[in-house]
């Protein structure tokens, strides 16, 4: 998954973007509103925190521009505590949730997995798949009702491919869940985790669309 965090205060940024990524998430931090719009018209996410005071550009100004743009991006707002207004504006110009600043990580990240459910249509925090059962929130994946130790980055590639079940994923986009703006990400990497996600889920589990992606098929396929 690949979020996109927005927040201009330095502390706060680079501590939510190191606790996000060893949640496995790839996170990319922008620090100003205009920056973030930018980025938002050209790149591709998963999820968006935006602290709702920003330089340049305010947050509600994204937030709302974002919505004109008719996407269905998750949206969590950040907020300081004595601005009740502000939460309420958030959330009618279109966000989905909010959190107010001096939140824990743990709150953070129950947050954001309530978010994907939703987003997938999904109510039941665990996601089963065939013989495959993965819970985002413990990052505990069983198979045939057996634990399977997965690595950070296997865990989320499996994670995103289970959350687009029957579709196919694009290698780009992999990527970008999986690494966000990082740079020296060898070109391979991707083909690798993938492998050794086969190796440990059975050849069939994942299946290689040529040119293109790769996709879990759907339960009936
Ligand atoms: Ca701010």
């Amino acid at each position: 998954m690949r979020i996109l965090l927005v927040e201009d205060d330095a502390m706060l940024g680079e501590g939510l973007q190191a606790a996000l990524q060893l949640e496995g998430y790839a996170v990319d931090w922008l620090q100003d509103g205009e920056a973030a719009w930018a980025a938002l018209a050209t790149d591709t996410f998963d999820l968006l925190i935006l602290d709702l005071g920003l330089p340049r550009l305010p947050g509600l100004e994204v937030l709302a521009r974002l919505r004109a743009r008719d996407t269905d991006l998750p949206v969590l707002i950040l907020t300081a505590r004595d601005t009740p207004r502000e939460r309420v504006q958030g959330l009618d110009a279109g966000a989905d949730d909010y959190l107010i600043k001096s939140f824990d990580i743990d709150e953070l990240g129950a947050h954001l997995r309530a978010l994907t459910r939703r987003r997938g249509g999904r109510r039941n925090p665990l996601i089963r798949h065939g013989a495959i059962e993965l819970d985002p929130a413990t990052h505990e994946v069983r198979l045939e009702g057996r634990p399977l130790a997965l690595p950070r980055r296997e865990f989320s590639l499996l994670n995103l491919l289970l959350e687009n079940a029957g579709q196919v994923v694009t290698k780009p986009r992999l990527q970008e869940a999986l690494y966000g703006w990082e740079e020296d990400v060898e070109s391979n990497t991707l083909e690798v985790h993938i492998h050794h996600l086969r190796r440990k889920l059975g050849k069939q589990a994942i299946r290689t669309v040529r040119g293109v992606g790769y996709m879990i098929p759907g339960e009936s396929e």
